[in-house]
């Protein structure tokens, strides 16, 4: 599995950005980007429905099963206004509300990435190895 860092990256070269939804016609976000380009599976609303690996254009919130390596659900405190959020919220969040491009967000996400591993196993006890998280 690729780094997180790596697949934000990669998926700013497949598509546009655009804000305030994973993927839409004109492009993706950094989160849904990230998505597509590591090609995770994406779990649909009904429970009922076989998993895909396409998103939907227009959606705004999809679930996803993320790498327990990106450490998603650990949590962060925002470079810009310095919130604290979980990394799936707060990814979505620098993207829609200051705007950074997604160079930037992965920039940043590299020097959060070495820290990762040893606070993920501190949750661990709590988190399937796979954790799901809602992004919108
Ligand atoms: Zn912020």
């Amino acid at each position: 599995m690729m780094k997180l860092s790596e697949a934000i990256r990669l998926g700013a070269m497949m598509a546009p950005q655009v804000k305030g939804v994973a993927i839409s016609d004109e492009g993706t976000c950094a989160m849904g980007g990230a998505i597509q380009a590591a090609g995770l599976t994406l779990l649909p609303n009904n429970p009922s429905a076989p998993p895909t690996r396409e998103l939907s254009s227009g959606q705004s919130s999809v679930s996803v099963r993320f790498p327990a390596e990106w450490g998603m659900s650990v949590q962060h405190i925002c470079p810009e206004c310095h919130g604290k959020r979980v990394l799936a919220r707060l990814i979505p969040h620098i993207n829609d509300d200051h705007g950074w491009t997604r160079e930037q967000i992965a920039d940043w996400v590299a020097t959060i990435e070495p820290q990762q591993a040893p606070q993920e196993s501190e949750m661990g006890a709590e988190l399937p190895e796979q954790q799901t998280a809602v992004i919108t």
